[in-house]
């Protein structure tokens, strides 16, 4: 059976994604749309920021930055930052956000899959992207901060023209690819498309500001800028008139010494971020009383945790979304719980839920996995991987989500599991492929699987913990070491190692994950 959203169908243009953006902060002129923290509270009006864009976009344009070239960004969040890449989208450039906490041998497996023609950087990590294999052209890196040996943004920006006339096409190009794991296998990029992410501001806005009357004034919100949730963030805020207030590298106590300073009133934070304020008593120090609502996401939050949330942050009500990068980030919302769901689809969006075995379509609270259509689910698939591309989509279209779940005669979404094969620690993914693809060149190793834990120690959420076959001297310590260098610190083994016989496997020989955890006494290996 198929389920609609119960909110009216909202319009989506079709629109130049950039430019839309463009005419709707032109009406909010010199209102602030950005308050930088990092620069002791500097303010940008929405009329600085369109100006900006368009200078920079001028320049990179008259610097031969044009249509389909991918440029690669690695920085925090911060205001040049966050104008360099709408700059680059309004060229007609696909942006490439990489996470700057890789290893030069992760940021090389992602180059493999996509070169980038050029890159932002902020310029403590240039270092990084000039070291990875099949550089950058040097004339092609632009650095955010100081730079003697490239273009700074400061040059950009001072160099380009707000009359910047680049021709902009109204088609639906792709302007950003995101890494996810997907449902299975190793990072790749997805391609999000302009349409997508134009529908996702668009339906967001509707079921806050307008369904909801989430008044979304002054806004703190906290992902890394390597998220889809980052850039929807700030887009869905610039669109909607909303003060954002950036840090380039927040935390708890950082976050509310913020909300006190700057009368925050919405904040938009992954759960492992808000488990910390629940758990600690970091509120204590700091006036939250301008605080009336709290944005959730990316990863599970029980009703439980949402009521010890609302009394910590002055009864701020927890409005919870779901979504995944290949959606556009945003499928079902839950601004005014009532519910322990994630929440009812947001407009223009249609699910159904599926048997997990058989593939056959369920009724309502029958639990099987989530599939969605809904204009704000990318169109293009993966970069290059005809296989994952297959596997995204079923006959019918529908985008397979790989997480397990149900609806009920209301219309609220659960999500309750998942059963893909990732992990998410502090709401950022983890493969457990990757992983298990390093541990199989540990001389050593004979088999292997990771599988997610709940992160009994930590606010992750969930930790990535191997178990591993032996057929030679290997030591935890030694695995610990050997995976170091190779992968980026929230990849590493917060959740152990554990020696065992054999893995549980089926007839054709698949690792049977699940059944790992549970059958951990059992299997331990007796060397
Ligand atoms: P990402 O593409 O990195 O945003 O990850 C998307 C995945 O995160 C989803 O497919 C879910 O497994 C999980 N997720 C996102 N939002 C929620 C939520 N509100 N509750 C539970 N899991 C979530």
């Amino acid at each position: 059976m198929v389920v609609g959203s119960s909110h009216a169908n909202v319009k989506v243009p079709q629109a130049n994604y950039v430019k839309y953006i463009l005419d709707t902060i032109q009406g909010f002129g010199d209102s602030i749309g950005w308050i930088d923290e990092d620069a002791n509270g500097k303010a940008y009006s929405f009329a600085n920021i369109r100006e900006s864009i368009l200078k920079c976009a001028d320049s990179l344009h008259r610097d031969g930055i044009q249509s389909g070239d991918v440029i690669g960004v690695m920085s925090h969040n911060t205001p040049d930052q966050r104008i360099l890449v709408l700059a680059a989208i309004y060229c007609g450039a696909v942006v490439y956000p990489c996470n700057h906490l890789y290893t030069q041998a992760e940021l090389t497996r992602m180059f493999e899959i996509k070169q980038p023609d050029a890159f932002i950087v902020a310029s403590q990590f240039v270092d990084k992207v000039n070291d990875v294999k099949g550089k950058v052209p040097e004339d092609k890196i632009y650095v955010i901060g100081e730079s003697r040996t490239h273009k700074t943004f400061k040059q950009l920006l001072d160099n380009g023209s707000e009359k910047c006339d680049i021709m902009t096409c109204d088609d639906d190009t792709t302007i950003l690819l995101m890494h996810s794991s997907g449902t299975t296998g190793t990072p790749k990029l997805v391609q999000v498309n302009g349409y997508a992410l134009l529908a996702s501001l668009i339906l967001a806005a509707y079921v806050y500001v307008t369904s909801y009357a989430v008044s979304v004034t002054i806004v703190y919100v906290v992902s890394p800028m390597f998220h889809l949730g980052s850039i929807f963030a700030t887009h869905g805020l610039l669109v909607q008139g909303s003060t954002h207030v950036l840090a380039s590298n927040p935390t708890a106590p950082s976050m509310l010494q913020a909300v006190q300073k700057y009368k925050v009133t919405n904040i938009g934070a992954l759960p492992p971020l808000l488990l910390e304020i629940v758990n600690s008593d970091v509120t204590m120090d700091y006036d939250v009383t301008s605080l009336k609502s709290v944005t959730t996401g990316g990863a599970p939050s029980s009703e439980e945790f949402k009521l010890k949330l609302r009394k910590k942050l002055n009864n701020a009500f927890v409005a919870e979304g779901y979504g995944q990068t290949e959606a556009g980030i945003l499928t079902s919302s839950n601004p005014r719980s009532a519910k322990n769901s994630q929440g009812f689809l947001v407009p223009n969006t249609t699910m159904k839920v599926v048997d997990c075995t058989t593939g056959n379509d369920v009724g309502a609270d029958v639990y099987g996995e989530l599939r969605f259509k809904g204009p704000q689910v990318i169109s293009r698939g993966y970069v290059g991987n005809e296989e994952a591309n297959k596997a995204l989509f079923d006959d019918d279209g529908w985008l397979r989500t790989g997480d397990l779940g149900c609806y009920d005669n209301e219309g609220n979404v659960y999500v309750t599991g998942r059963i893909k094969d990732v992990i998410k620690y502090k709401g950022v993914q983890v493969a457990p492929a990757e992983l298990e693809g390093e541990l199989h060149k540990l001389p050593g190793v004979a088999d292997v699987a990771v599988v997610g834990v709940k992160d009994e120690v930590g606010y992750g959420g969930e930790v990535p913990k191997a178990f591993i076959v032996r057929n030679g001297d290997v030591t935890e310590d030694g695995v610990t070491r050997f995976l170091k260098d190779r992968l980026a610190d929230y990849k590493q083994l917060r959740g152990g190692v554990v020696f065992v016989d054999k893995l549980p496997k089926t007839a054709t020989g698949k690792i049977q994950k699940r059944k790992l955890p549970k059958l951990m006494g059992s299997l331990l290996s007796s060397r």
